[in-house]
């Protein structure tokens, strides 16, 4: 199994600019399984051509906001003609109840869960609670538990031999590193840090993690798997790895890096 990352930044930008720099552009959080599963739908999407994004079957929505559905319903309209089937989202009822009342609600978007027709829809939708687990083709997806600001999950995806976890945005969470250490053969943990310590309060208002919190959560848990860190706002990025790096001697951690591919 392959774990692609289409994006994985805590904002856009970095594109080209008027002084003719043609920079480096990052999109928010998008991860591609194999080629017919997404972890969620951030503007990292748009990397994909029409082909690859008709072939993504399934998509596992961590929570809401916007930087991590922005390409969701885009997508469904855009690969509608060359699909025989729909999507299917997945998310904890919550989750999906939000998207249904505020995104699929016919005035922000039309609702695919009817469109084109109740019988045949561009989209479906599946809860998957935390502590619940889909399996797809051989392939285990196991919802996580998150805290944030509203209902989330994380995501862990395993094969027979090895297993990757996905923060989604959270908080402190001890839950979530149990949860993490307890899958088999854990390799990755992909792990949201949108602030520096120096924005600790800001942290705790937006419900995200920062070094320092994280360096709590880790106390006394001996971490095999390689700490992947992601949602880094583009400013703080390199401070935040810098704080990390102090806060966790003897863990492997690094950025996580649009376009790299995870062999879980
Ligand atoms: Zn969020
Ligand atoms: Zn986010």
């Amino acid at each position: 199994m392959n774990v692609r990352v289409l994006g994985c930044s805590g904002a856009i930008g970095g594109g080209p600019d008027t002084a003719g720099d043609p920079g480096d552009p990052v999109g928010t959080t998008a991860l591609l399984v194999d080629d017919d599963m997404l972890i969620d739908a951030g503007t990292g999407v748009a990397v994909l051509g029409d082909e690859a994004l008709a072939r993504i079957d399934h998509v596992f929505i961590t929570h809401s906001h916007l930087d991590h559905i922005a390409y969701l319903p885009l997508m469904i309209d855009a690969v509608g003609d060359a699909r025989a089937a729909p999507l299917t989202v997945h998310a904890s009822r919550a989750t999906l109840d939000i998207l249904q009342a505020h995104i699929f609600n016919n005035l922000i978007w039309p609702d695919f869960t009817r469109i084109p027709s109740p019988e045949a829809p561009g989209v479906r939708f599946e809860p998957l609670e935390t502590g619940e687990r889909a399996v797809l083709g051989g392939r285990i997806v196991t919802a996580l538990p998150a805290r944030h600001a509203v209902p989330a999950a994380g995501f862990a995806v395993s094969s027979h031999t090895a297993s990757l976890a996905f923060s989604g945005d959270t908080t402190t969470n001890p839950d979530f590193w149990s949860a993490a250490a307890a899958l088999p053969g854990l390799r990755y943990v992909i792990v949201e840090t949108a602030f520096p310590d120096a924005q600790i309060a800001t942290a705790h208002a937006a419900h995200h993690y920062c070094p320092r919190l994280i360096a709590e959560d880790l106390r006394g848990i001996g971490l095999k798997a390689d700490l992947l860190i992601s949602h880094l706002k583009p400013p703080h990025g390199a401070q935040i790895l810098t704080e990390l790096r102090a806060a966790l001697p003897g863990v492997a951690l690094r950025a996580l890096r649009a376009g790299e591919v995870l062999s879980v």
